[in-house]
């Protein structure tokens, strides 16, 4: 005979469906108060819904798999936001943009790699002006 406990509030609703989700255990506990292993479930009121999850040692572990819901994930990137470790600039590199290039390569005997072009340009671009 099934024995079916009310977890009342301790029980998270379906996450699929929204309803009352029931404890359910297919044989008494035994001396130690368990479930025997893998029979405590958890299922949902809803025939129709159908979500169950089962095979739990004890009620508990059934009501905490249960009540486990996926961490949130942060919104992906808005449109028009710059991730970490990018800088928004022009497409067409500015006047000062190229002067600051220029500049820096100037009286060099060491020819100058790109990289150090580049943080010059950088520093020499333009904030973007704020969008209305
Ligand atoms: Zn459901």
């Amino acid at each position: 005979m099934n024995e079916q406990t009310k977890a009342g509030a301790v029980l998270l609703p379906c996450p699929f469906c929204g309803k009352e989700a029931t404890l359910c255990a297919e044989r008494s506990r035994d001396n130690n108060g368990m479930y025997p292993f893998g029979t405590s479930y958890v299922e949902c009121s809803d025939r129709d819904c159908g979500a169950q999850l089962g095979g739990f040692n004890s009620r508990d572990d059934a009501i905490g798999a249960w009540n486990t819901r996926p961490t949130p994930q942060p919104p992906p990137e808005q449109a028009g936001s710059v991730p970490e470790g990018f800088v928004l600039v022009p497409k067409v590199a500015t006047n000062e943009m190229a002067l600051a290039a220029l500049k820096i390569s100037l009286g060099r005997h060491v020819q100058l790699n790109g990289v150090d072009i580049w943080a010059a340009m950088l520093s020499a671009a333009p904030a973007p002006k704020e969008t209305p």
